[in-house]
C-alpha cells in the first residue's frame, strides 16, 4: 500500500526515517552506491518530498503502527 510521508526523524544511528500517513516509519537510507536518496540529505530534499507516496510493506503485512497519527 502506498502511503504519503508526513515527516521525518532520525535513528539512532543517525539513519533517516520518514513518518508515513499511515503510521509506520520506513527508513529513507543513502547508502552509495546501493541505495541512492541524495535527497534525504539536505533538509530542503526531505522537505520536498514531503506528500511523496512510498511503498509501506507494513501496512501490507498488516503490521501495528510505529507510531500515532
Ligand atoms: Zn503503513
Amino acid at each position: 500500500m502506498k502511503q504519503a510521508i508526513t515527516g521525518y526523524h532520525r535513528d539512532e544511528e543517525d539513519d533517516w526515517v520518514a513518518e508515513l500517513q499511515c503510521g509506520h516509519f520506513q527508513h529513507v537510507r543513502h547508502r552509495p552506491p546501493f541505495i541512492n536518496r541524495p535527497w534525504v540529505t539536505t533538509a530542503a530534499g526531505r522537505q520536498a518530498m514531503l506528500g511523496h507516496l512510498l511503498l509501506c510493506k507494513k501496512c501490507d503485512r498488516g503490521e501495528p503502527k510505529d507510531a500515532p497519527v
